[in-house]
């Protein structure tokens, strides 16, 4: 039986340590969250990152703009946010209403104050391995192998899902932590000889009981980044769990794993643009 990977526990002892440094500073930081529109998922998290903010000592400075909100409008508030010093870091939540270039949205972010790291400059010092800030879900992913003690050097690493904010970054914090990395997706063939070679396995491709028992090599890690409902509406992710966690040796339960990890990266990463700013 798998040792299960408590992100609840990593994160809230995360987020003590970065309680105790943003009470050092001078200035409590700040992170300004934008949301556009009411979509229910992202009223949530929203609410979460306030929750998580407090509990850090972090100032949270909200920005509801209504569905209908100009390209013009939105770029107007980002640039006001940039220029604002008791802002240190910027949330756009995503998905944007389809009206809305979400590129050119990230993109007129400062860079010294996108905290999730998705401004091109950020993905870019990240690949060149100079970060700025680390992209919170896949930093959060390498923190619990660490925290765990599982090797990756020279190990073989298989990502399922190659998205800008999980799959491409995480197959690239694997490399450069030595892991042989093989980043999968859809048009990948014969995708279950290649899962069963992985010595870490990490899935982020958004399909309830997606990778099965017969995927997993004996003894793998197996990390879970996806957040589906089952057929009864329960949170999941895409390892089918009981028979999967009969044959990894880590494994990240869902919910309770990856996902409280991100949300205190993101603490992290505001306090890190916080020292900056205060020198
Ligand atoms: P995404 O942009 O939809 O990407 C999904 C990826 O899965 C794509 O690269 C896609 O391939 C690949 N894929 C789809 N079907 C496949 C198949 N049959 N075989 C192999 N690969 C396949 O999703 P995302 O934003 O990366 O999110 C993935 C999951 O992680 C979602 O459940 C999301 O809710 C969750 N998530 C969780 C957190 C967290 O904090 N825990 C954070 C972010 C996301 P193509 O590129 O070829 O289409």
């Amino acid at each position: 039986m798998a040792t299960h990977i408590d992100g609840k526990a990593l994160a809230a002892k995360v987020k003590d340590q970065v309680r105790a440094e943003a009470a050092k500073l001078s200035r409590r930081p700040g992170l300004a969250v934008v949301l556009v529109g009411d979509d229910p998922a992202s009223q949530v998290y929203v609410r979460g990152k306030e929750k998580d903010c407090a509990e850090c000592g972090i100032e949270s400075f909200e920005h509801r703009l209504p569905a209908e909100t100009t390209q013009e409008d939105l770029l107007a508030l980002v640039r006001e946010l940039n220029a604002d010093s008791a802002v240190d870091g910027i949330l756009v939540q995503l998905p944007l209403p389809a009206h809305l270039d979400e590129e050119q949205i990230i993109d007129a972010i400062v860079p010294d104050k996108d905290v999730d790291c998705f401004h091109p400059f950020n993905v870019g010092r990240m690949v060149i391995g100079e970060p700025v800030f680390l992209p919170c879900t896949p930093a959060g992913v390498m923190e619990m192998l660490r925290e765990y003690d599982i090797p990756v050097r020279g190990k073989r690493c298989v990502v399922l899902g190659r998205s800008n904010i999980v799959g491409k970054p995480m197959a690239m914090l694997l490399t450069q932590s030595d892991g042989t990395v093989t980043l999968c997706h859809s048009r990948t063939e014969r995708l279950a000889e290649i899962t069963r070679e992985a010595d870490i396995l990490v899935s982020a491709v958004g399909r309830t009981r997606f990778v099965t028992a017969d995927m997993v090599k004996d003894g793998a890690v197996v990390i879970d980044v996806a957040m589906n409902r089952d057929e009864n509406g329960r949170l999941c992710g895409d390892v089918d769990f009981g028979p999967v966690e009969q044959k990894a040796s880590c494994i990240t339960p869902v919910p309770g794993g990856v996902g409280p990890m991100t949300r205190a990266l993101l603490m992290r990463n505001i306090l890190t643009a916080a020292q900056n700013h205060q020198g």
